[in-house]
C-alpha cells in the first residue's frame, strides 16, 4: 500500500526506455547521453598531467548513477552540499563524499555521525563550535573517524574563516580531537565561476590560490600537515588545477552546462567549453500564428535565478516570458511552431533545474536510453 502523500508515479508514464524522443511527454527533463559522456571524458582530459583529482559536485545531478560515472571516469569521489543529499549518494553506492559545506543543528550533525560510520566521510567547518559539536557527535557514534577541512574565503564573501592564523586555530582545534583528523582547506571562489571574462577569472583565482598557499604555510610553520586544499567549479577548474596549490576540483555544472555557463567566454586553445547535455522538453500548447508560440514549461520545469532558459534550435525565435506553467516564445519572423510540436530549451540554471524533476531521460539519437532517478532530488535539508 502507497502512502497516501506518495506521488502517483507509475498512473503515468512520461517515458519508457526504448521509445523515440517524439513520444515522451512534457514538461521532461532530457540528457542527451552522447554529449553527456563527452563531457566525462573531455573533463579527464582537461585535467590529466595537472597534480589535481576530480571530485566532482553531485550538487548538480543529485543522482547516484552519474556520481558512480564521475567515479568511473576518474574522480576521486564526490561532493555534496547538504546531510540528506551525502545520505542519498551513499545509500546509492557511492564511499566517498566530502560535504563541502557547513553543517550546523544537533539533528543534523548527530546525521553527519551516523553516516561517517559507513562512508569515507569528509565535511567543512568555519567556526569552533562546529568542531566541538562533530566531535561530540562522533564519540556518542561510535569509533570512527570524520575528516575535517577547515574552509578559508578567498574572496567570495559567502562562509569561510580569513585566510592564516584564525585557519590555523581551528585546525589545532581539530587535531586534538581523537575522532576528528584535520584534512586540509575547503579553497572554493563561487563568485568567479561566472565572471564572463576568462582573464577575470584567471586573476581572481590566481588571487585565491595565494591565499590558500599563504594559509598552508601558516599551517606548516604551526606544525600541521595540509593534504588538500579543494575547490573549483566549471568556470574556473583549469585555473586552480595549473595553480600547484589546489590538488582536488569540485567542478559539478561541466556535465550537463546550462546558459549562464554558455553565456562566459571560453577559449578553444586554453579553456575549452563543455556541450549541452541537459534540456528541458516542452511542447507548444496553444500560438498566435507571425507573433508567438506558447510552451507547457514554465518556472515548475527550468529555474530563472540565472536567467530565461533558452531554445536549443539557433533561431531568432526567444523565449521571452515566463509564468508558473507557461513560456512565451516571441517569434522575430522565425517560422511558426505547429501545435504539439516538442522542443528543447536550454535552462538558465542546471542545478535548480535537475531539482525540479524526478528523473532523466537519457537519450541517444532520438531513442531514450535509460531512465535516471534524481535520488536526492528536494534533499536540502
Ligand atoms: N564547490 C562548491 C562548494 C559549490 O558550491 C559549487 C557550486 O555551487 C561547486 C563546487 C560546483 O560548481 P559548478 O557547478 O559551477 O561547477
Ligand atoms: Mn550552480
Amino acid at each position: 500500500d502507497r502512502p497516501a502523500t506518495r506521488k502517483p508515479l507509475m498512473s503515468h508514464t512520461p517515458a519508457a526506455v526504448g521509445m523515440h524522443l517524439s513520444a515522451v511527454d512534457t514538461p521532461a527533463l532530457l540528457v542527451d547521453l552522447d554529449a553527456f559522456e563527452a563531457n566525462l571524458r573531455q573533463m579527464q582530459q582537461a585535467i590529466a598531467g595537472f597534480g589535481a583529482q576530480l571530485r566532482a559536485h553531485a550538487k548538480t545531478h543529485k543522482c547516484p548513477t552519474i556520481a558512480l560515472a564521475q567515479i568511473a571516469h576518474g574522480a576521486v569521489g564526490v561532493c555534496c552540499q547538504k546531510v540528506s543529499e551525502a545520505e542519498a549518494l551513499v545509500d546509492g553506492g557511492v564511499e566517498d563524499v566530502l560535504i563541502s559545506n557547513e553543517v550546523v543543528g544537533p539533528t543534523k550533525v548527530a546525521r553527519v555521525a551516523a553516516l561517517a560510520q559507513r562512508s569515507k566521510l569528509s565535511i567543512c567547518v568555519d567556526d569552533e563550535q562546529q568542531i566541538t559539536a562533530l566531535a561530540d557527535a562522533m564519540s556518542a557514534a561510535g569509533n570512527g573517524t570524520l575528516d575535517v577541512l577547515v574552509e578559508i574565503d578567498v574572496g567570495a564573501k559567502r562562509c569561510g574563516v580569513q585566510p592564516g592564523a584564525e585557519a590555523v586555530r581551528l585546525a589545532e582545534l581539530i587535531s586534538v580531537q581523537p575522532q576528528l583528523r584535520f584534512a586540509g582547506l575547503q579553497a572554493y571562489h563561487g563568485s568567479a565561476q561566472h565572471v564572463r571574462s576568462l582573464d577575470e577569472r584567471r586573476a581572481v583565482i590566481a588571487k585565491a590560490a595565494e591565499l590558500a598557499a599563504f594559509t598552508r604555510d601558516c599551517l606548516q610553520a604551526a606544525g600541521i600537515e595540509c593534504p588538500k586544499i579543494t575547490g573549483a567549479g566549471t568556470g574556473t577548474f583549469l585555473f586552480e588545477a595549473g595553480s600547484s596549490v589546489y590538488n582536488e576540483l569540485q567542478a559539478g555544472s561541466y556535465v550537463f552546462m546550462d546558459a549562464d555557463y554558455g553565456a562566459n567566454e571560453w577559449s578553444d586553445s586554453s579553456f575549452p567549453r563543455f556541450k549541452n547535455s541537459l534540456f528541458v522538453w516542452t511542447t507548444v500548447m496553444s500560438r498566435v500564428p507571425g507573433v508567438r508560440a506558447v510552451v507547457d514549461a514554465g518556472l515548475k520545469s527550468s529555474s530563472v535565478d540565472s536567467g530565461l532558459p533558452l531554445l536549443a534550435e539557433q533561431t531568432s525565435a526567444v523565449y521571452s516570458n515566463i509564468s508558473d506553467e507557461h513560456g512565451v516564445i516571441q517569434l522575430n519572423g522565425a517560422r511558426d511552431y505547429e501545435l504539439g510540436e516538442k522542443l528543447k530549451l536550454i535552462p538558465g540554471h542546471c542545478d535548480p533545474t535537475v531539482n525540479m524533476h524526478d528523473q532523466l531521460i537519457c537519450y541517444r539519437g532520438d531513442r531514450v536510453e535509460a531512465i535516471w532517478p534524481v535520488t536526492a532530488r528536494g534533499c536540502a535539508w
